[in-house]
């Protein structure tokens, strides 16, 4: 499989910081935020895709949930944030080594995704 940017990350080849890490994942700011609040949670296995998850990786899902909300609240946002995952070059991923992204800081029910399923 490929390496990508979230690998050399993950593997501390790229120096980043890790507003939290530890085991399973790491959290960093987004290179190029797109709410005041833009965080990544990337799991240190890389799986290329959501699709490509298998069913022994339900538990590393479980977490990278689970740290979502835990780092969500930690940077006092637990009270309104949207979390998106990008599947494939449709669904808009870039970086194919599966991530979870925490937006939040602006109004979430005022875009395109919000007003598809008003
Ligand atoms: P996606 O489009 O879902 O694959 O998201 C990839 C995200 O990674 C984008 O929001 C990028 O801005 C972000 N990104 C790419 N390279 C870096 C990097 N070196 N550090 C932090 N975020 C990055």
């Amino acid at each position: 499989m490929t390496d990508t940017i979230f690998g050399k990350i993950t593997r501390g080849e790229i120096p980043s910081d890790f507003i939290y890490e530890d085991e399973h994942c790491v959290v960093i700011h987004d290179i190029n935020p797109q709410a005041p609040t833009h965080v990544l949670v990337i799991p240190r296995q890389p799986i290329p895709k959501l699709v490509d998850a298998e069913p022994e990786d339900q538990s590393l899902l479980g977490h990278l949930l689970l740290v979502a909300g835990k780092v969500a609240n930690d940077l006092g946002v637990g009270e309104g944030f949207r979390l998106v995952i990008n599947n494939g070059e449709g669904g808009g991923q870039t970086v194919f080594h599966l991530h979870l992204h925490i937006l939040a800081g602006r109004p979430m029910g005022e875009d395109e995704l919000s007003a598809q399923f008003a």
